[in-house]
């Protein structure tokens, strides 16, 4: 069995520039930032494993979040990055960013080329399988096989031999989305974002095996419903993400804290995700924050979600 000992969780923290509306507005930039790792917000530090302040590029976000988890998920090893903040906050710019541009590709796009760089580079004994799932429904249904191992209905399933087509099973997904519309960002979509890849190895001639996967997760906005001014349905969708979100907060600090007892089933998507976080797993955290004195309040909460899982 996987030593917990070895289970690492690693939080960085992101801090995006403040935009036109907010310049105009005359918000505040608020965050002070202290070395490489630590950000002060009203007099108060906060120390991760990285911040990153407003004008780091995607690639240097790139090389301290996600390189080294792909050469783990290449060796055999499961793990997660999760992208937590409120809406607005850049946590898809984090994880997507633009698609098909250089500079502007986020981690998954990068991961991507990287894991197919590494495939054209080894030599032709290895057979690689690359499976990709993308799973974007609010109501994620989560059933469980003969052997009590969840899996999911209803997502995107596509084995693909190219970046090029993991990137339109993106768009496709994107396209497909359920968007609800909320008064705190008509753009934001209130449900998570997960997209799995899945790589199989095989030595054709020793027939050794090998297996990683990796769970890649725009969460759903943390922000307090009060804010978003979200009514019936809506309401209460919020209401279901905020729940999944401090279930989430409550068995990342489990595993931080070692504790023998994780509380995976408490939600979907911990369910989801329990055999990409617990034992020899790989989890990384870009929360993700705004600096503007009008959202003060909600990076505050953010950034003690993340000290949570230190
Ligand atoms: P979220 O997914 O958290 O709701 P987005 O990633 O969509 O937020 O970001 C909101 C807006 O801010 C987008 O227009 C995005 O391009 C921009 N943005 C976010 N982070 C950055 C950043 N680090 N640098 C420049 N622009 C950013
Ligand atoms: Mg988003």
């Amino acid at each position: 069995m996987a030593d917990p000992a070895e289970c690492t969780i690693k939080v960085m923290c992101r801090f995006r520039p403040l935009n036109s509306s907010e310049v105009t507005r005359g918000d505040k930039y608020i965050p002070k930032f202290q070395g490489e790792d630590s950000v002060v917000i009203g007099g108060k530090p906060y120390v991760f494993d990285r911040v990153f302040q407003s004008n780091t590029s995607q690639e240097q976000v790139y090389t301290a979040c996600a390189q080294q988890i792909v050469k783990d998920v290449l060796g055999g090893y499961n793990g997660t990055i999760f992208a937590y903040g409120q809406t607005s906050s850049g946590k898809t710019h984090t994880m997507e960013g633009n698609l098909h541009d250089t500079d502007g590709m986020g981690i998954i796009p990068r991961i991507v080329q990287d894991i197919f760089n590494y495939i054209y580079s080894m030599d032709e004994n290895l057979e690689f399988h690359i499976k990709v799932n993308l799973f974007s429904k609010t109501n994620l249904s989560v059933h469980e096989d003969k052997n009590r191992v969840p899996y999911v209905k209803g997502c995107t399933e596509r084995f693909v031999s190219s970046p090029e087509e993991v990137m339109d099973t993106i768009d496709e997904g994107k396209s497909n989305r359920h968007v609800a519309v909320t008064n705190m960002n008509e753009h934001s979509s209130r449900s998570h974002s997960i997209f799995l890849i899945n790589v199989k190895q095989e030595n054709t001639q020793t027939e050794q095996k090998l297996s990683g996967k990796l769970y890649l997760v725009d969460l759903a906005g943390s922000e307090k419903v009060s804010k978003t001014g979200a009514e019936g349905a809506v309401l209460d969708e919020a209401k279901n993400i905020n729940k999944s979100l401090s279930s989430l907060g409550n068995v990342i600090s489990a595993l931080a804290e070692g504790s023998t007892y994780v509380p995976y089933r408490d939600s979907k998507m911990t369910r989801i995700l329990q055999d990409s976080l617990g034992g020899n797993c790989r989890t990384t955290i870009v929360i993700c924050c705004s600096p503007s004195s009008y959202n003060d309040a909600e990076t505050k909460s953010t950034l003690m979600f993340g000290q949570r899982a230190k």
